[in-house]
C-alpha cells in the first residue's frame, strides 16, 4: 500500500466518523450547487478536445502561460468524479447492460473527455489524466461471470470478450488514451466470475491487469437488517477469503449491497472491525445511487462511507446518461485536470471547499 494512501485512510478516519450519520439527496445537492456556482452565461460551447487540439500540452516553466492555460481549459479539480455501479452485460435493464449499450457508454465517455482512472488514484486524489480532461472510475458487483470469465486458449487463459471486462480491454485497446482501471466486488464464493479456471486463476489475470477488488459482502446481505454482530460476519468474510487466495493483500473499499449500510449506531462495523482473526479496515464505502455530489476526495463535502456512485444505466432520472447530460449542460461543475496529477488547481470560487487532506498532500494552486 502507497504511504499516500495511507495517509488518507488516517485523515478519513475523522471524516468517516461524521459521515457515517448523514445521508443527502444528492441529485438536488448537484443541482443546488449547480445554481449557485454556475453562471448562466457559462456554456460549453467549445468541447473539450477541441480545446486540447488547438493548446499542446504546455508544462510549469512559464507561470503565466500556465496561468492562462488554466482558464483556457477551465481547469476545476474540485469539481465532480464520477463512480459508475455496473453489473453484468445481460440484457436485463437497469442493473445490467448489453455489449451494444456498455460500448456506447464508453464511446460517450471517450469522445466526451472522460478518462479511466484507478481506483487509488480516486482515493488518493492523485489524478494522472491529461489536461482538460474529466476523471471517471468504474465499478462491477456481484462477481458474475458476465463481468468476468476466463476463456481457455491454446497459449492459456485468456478473458472472455463478452464479459465486461473483455469488452473493457478491447475497448481500451483501440483508445489508448482512454486510460485503464476499474474496480469489482464480489462475494467469498468460490463462483465469482465464472468457472474456467480456479478462483485464484481469474482473480490473478484481473491483478495482472491492473484491476482492483473490494468487498460486496459474503452472500449479498442488506446490512442494513443485520445485528451488528452478523454484520462483521458478512463483511470479515469476504476480506479472509481475499486472504487466504493473497495472505499479504487487505481491501480498501466496500460496496454495501442494495446501498444499504447497517443501523447508524454500529455502522462503521461495515467498513472496520475483526472477523475469525482477520482484520479489514475500508477507507470508502460506495451507496447504490447518488447518495451525495460526486466531489473529489479533496473536497470539503466528500463523504468516505457514503460515497455516492451513478448506476450505469439510461432512461431514469439520476441514472449514468442522466448525468451525461446533466454534466454537458453544466461543464464548471465536473472535474477538469490540469495535467498535473501533484497540483491542485481551483478556481478561486471554489477556494474554500479545499479539505485539510489536500493542502497536506498537494500544492493548491487557485486561479
Ligand atoms: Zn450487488
Amino acid at each position: 500500500m502507497s504511504k499516500k494512501l495511507l495517509t488518507l485512510i488516517l485523515s478519513l478516519g475523522l471524516i468517516a466518523l461524521f459521515a457515517s450519520c448523514k445521508v443527502e439527496p444528492a441529485m438536488t445537492e448537484a443541482i443546488t450547487e449547480a445554481s449557485s456556482a454556475e453562471s448562466t452565461s457559462e456554456v460549453q460551447t467549445t468541447s473539450v478536445k477541441e480545446s486540447i487540439e488547438e493548446t499542446t500540452a504546455t508544462t510549469t516553466v512559464d507561470e503565466k502561460k500556465v496561468t492562462t492555460d488554466y482558464k483556457e481549459y477551465k481547469v476545476n479539480e474540485q469539481g465532480h468524479i464520477m463512480v459508475v455501479m455496473y453489473h453484468g452485460i445481460i440484457d436485463n435493464p437497469p442493473y445490467h447492460r448489453t455489449k451494444e449499450q456498455f460500448n456506447k457508454d464508453l464511446q460517450y465517455m471517450y469522445d466526451n473527455g472522460y478518462r479511466l482512472i484507478t481506483l487509488e488514484d480516486y482515493l488518493s486524489g492523485h489524478i494522472d489524466v491529461e489536461a482538460g480532461m474529466t476523471p471517471i472510475h468504474l465499478t462491477f458487483d456481484d462477481g458474475l461471470d458476465t463481468t468476468f470469465a476466463l476463456k481457455e486458449t491454446a497459449d492459456g487463459f485468456d478473458v472472455d470478450e463478452n464479459t465486461a471486462i473483455g469488452i473493457l480491454e478491447d475497448f481500451c485497446k483501440e483508445h489508448p488514451d482512454f486510460g485503464r482501471g476499474a474496480s469489482l466486488y464480489f462475494h467469498d464464493q468460490k463462483t465469482n466470475f465464472g468457472k474456467v479456471g480456479t478462483d485464484k486463476e481469474r482473480f490473478d489475470w484481473l491483478l495482472e491487469h491492473g484491476y482492483e477488488f473490494g468487498n460486496h459482502t459474503a452472500s449479498h446481505d442488506n446490512l442494513g437488517k443485520l445485528s451488528k454482530e452478523n454484520v462483521v460476519k458478512a463483511v470479515g468474510r469476504v476480506e479472509k477469503y481475499v486472504n487466504s487466495l493473497y495472505p499479504d493483500m487487505h481491501l480498501t473499499a466496500i460496496t454495501y449491497p442494495f446501498g444499504a449500510r447497517p443501523d447508524s449506531s454500529y455502522r462503521t462495523a461495515a467498513v472496520k472491525g475483526e472477523y475469525e482473526g482477520v482484520k479489514y479496515n475500508y477507507v470508502i464505502g460506495f451507496r447504490e445511487g447518488p447518495s451525495g455530489p460526486f466531489v473529489p476526495v479533496t473536497h470539503e463535502k466528500f463523504q468516505a462511507l457514503n460515497a455516492p456512485r451513478v448506476r450505469g444505466s439510461e432512461g431514469a432520472n439520476g441514472d449514468l446518461w442522466w448525468y451525461f447530460d446533466y454534466y454537458d449542460k453544466n461543464p464548471s461543475l465536473k472535474y477538469i485536470s490540469d495535467g498535473n496529477p501533484d497540483t491542485l488547481v481551483v478556481p478561486s470560487k471554489r477556494a474554500s471547499t479545499v479539505n485539510d487532506y489536500a493542502k497536506e498532500n498537494f500544492k493548491v494552486i487557485e486561479y
